[in-house]
């Protein structure tokens, strides 16, 4: 099912509007991140979609269906929640049975539902257990099956992964996305992880101050960020952030407009000549080695900066020419928005 978002804004009762303007489409069967810092507007989103709170202005649509009125209950989605709470005295199998139970379902078509969402989401060996028998991440499974019990025409996931152990998140996040691929269930998580959200979600939505600040597939995002926000949030090492002035006009002049601060990702600075690149003159002070990544920790005038691609031959605490290859920089105006190379502007 197709979401819509035509102008929403939030306002809770303190009077306080946390959400601005909100205008977006999510196509059907995509699997969307919300993505941002903390206080950013990602639950208050996800509750909008949810009909768990009411926009204050603007209309949400499901598919051609205004729901802006309706709750949650009326807009059918399913969720699951960061602790996400299954009924203890139940079996996995009645856990995932529950809400079809609530619904009237008969008894042999939920049973036989729920043994095919078991297998869907690979508990179906342990459908006897009851959740405390359960490891966190096959908890999880149980959750996700119960939310799509009822066919929900949407699917929301409130950090799903935040209280699983690191190896587990990285299994589960796929697990999702097959989950939802199989289904085709459109679904919308939140998440305060770039890189969970690079790895799963078709396109992710960046929030911050109650703000889209861009809404796009990883790809995209990663490689043509909008502003110094984004830029910054997305990538690990996070961006190299030098002043103009220290690069001089030779560097802004490549740019449209007024140029205030430079962002250079880590693996676009070499000390092998590159083209196109920017130049600059710099000191390398430490380059190490962990497995296959590289680290240099770098010096620019006053900047500290982390290159992955500097190689183990670059001349230690000497000044040195370094190469920024022009793919990897991004110029910022004092608002943080994004300026275009020269002659680019679209
Ligand atoms: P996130 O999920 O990205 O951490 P939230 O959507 O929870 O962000 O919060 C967005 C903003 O709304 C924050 O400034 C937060 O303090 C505020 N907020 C959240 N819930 C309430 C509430 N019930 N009443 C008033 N303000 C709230």
């Amino acid at each position: 099912m197709e979401v819509k978002f035509n102008h929403v804004t939030l306002t809770y009762p303190n009077g306080i509007e946390v959400l601005h303007d909100m205008d977006f489409d999510i196509d059907d069967g995509q699997l969307v991140a919300l993505l941002g810092p903390s206080g950013g507007g990602k639950s208050t989103t996800l509750n909008l979609i949810s009909g768990l709170l009411s926009a204050t202005s603007g209309n949400i649509y499901f598919g051609d269906k205004d729901v802006t009125k309706q709750d949650a209950l009326e807009r059918g989605v399913g969720m699951v929640f960061q602790n996400y709470a299954l009924y203890p005295h139940m079996t996995v199998l009645d856990n995932i049975i529950f809400p079809m139970k609530m619904a009237k379902i008969d008894k042999a078509t939920r049973k036989q539902r729920a043994l095919d969402l078991a297998k869907l989401v690979r508990v179906d060996d342990q459908i006897t257990k009851k959740p405390s028998d359960l490891s966190g991440g096959q908890q999880q499974r149980v959750a996700i099956a119960r939310a799509l019990a009822k066919s929900p025409n949407i699917l929301l996931l409130d950090e799903p992964l935040s209280n699983l152990d690191a190896r587990l998140r990285v299994e589960m996040r796929e697990e999702i996305r097959r989950i939802q691929k199989e289904t085709g269930v459109t679904t919308i998580f939140v998440t305060h992880d770039q890189s969970e959200a690079m790895h799963v979600a078709d396109k992710i939505m960046v929030l911050n101050d109650g703000r889209i600040q861009q809404y796009d597939d990883p790809q995209s995002l990663y490689e043509n960020p909008n502003n110094q926000f984004v830029a910054n949030f997305i990538g690990e090492p996070a961006l190299n952030v030098i002043s103009a002035h220290q690069l001089g006009t030779e560097v802004t002049q490549l740019f449209d407009g007024n140029v205030a601060t430079i962002g250079i990702r880590a693996e676009a600075l070499t000390n092998e000549v590159k083209e196109p690149a920017i130049k600059m003159q710099a000191v390398v002070h430490e380059v190490l080695s962990f497995g296959r990544d590289r680290q240099a920790t770098i010096s620019v005038g006053e900047h500290q900066l982390i290159a992955t691609d500097v190689t183990t031959s670059a001349l230690i605490d000497q000044e040195m020419t370094l190469f920024a290859a022009l793919s990897g920089v991004y110029a910022f105006d004092k608002d943080g928005q994004r300026l275009p190379l020269r002659g680019e502007r679209s």
